[in-house]
């Protein structure tokens, strides 16, 4: 898949890996919004929110499973997770993520 952050998950790209399990790669956002700011994507391919179905709904599950996972590994406080849907949404890489964001 000719896609950015399938190739993140393929490791063709380098990224700063945070955690990583056989669904999901954890990897700090290049141009950090706050002092920490990961990406959680499922190494599935999905476009974005607007794409997930019916059979998704497990991983979506863990996905946010993921993000409580690595704020405890971290031991985040507190912490705010975002995604984007579509363009005028501020989605710009079309792989479903979900941003994990918090002020150490
Ligand atoms: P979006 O706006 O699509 O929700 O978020 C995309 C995020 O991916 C942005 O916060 C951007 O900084 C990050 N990003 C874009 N390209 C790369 C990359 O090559 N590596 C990493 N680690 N993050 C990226
Ligand atoms: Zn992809």
């Amino acid at each position: 898949m000719d896609c950015l952050f399938c190739k993140i998950a393929r490791k063709e790209i380098p990224s700063d890996i945070v955690h990583e399990d056989e669904k999901f790669l954890v990897f700090k956002d290049i141009n950090p919004k706050a002092l920490f700011h990961v990406l959680i994507i499922p190494k599935k391919h999905i476009e974005s929110i607007d794409h997930v179905e019916l059979q998704d709904k497990e991983l979506m599950g863990e996905l946010i499973l993921t993000a409580q996972k690595v704020a405890k590994e971290k031991n985040l406080q507190g912490y705010k997770l975002a995604i984007n849907v579509g363009r005028k949404g501020g989605q710009i890489i079309d792989h479903l993520h979900l941003h994990v964001l918090a002020d150490l």
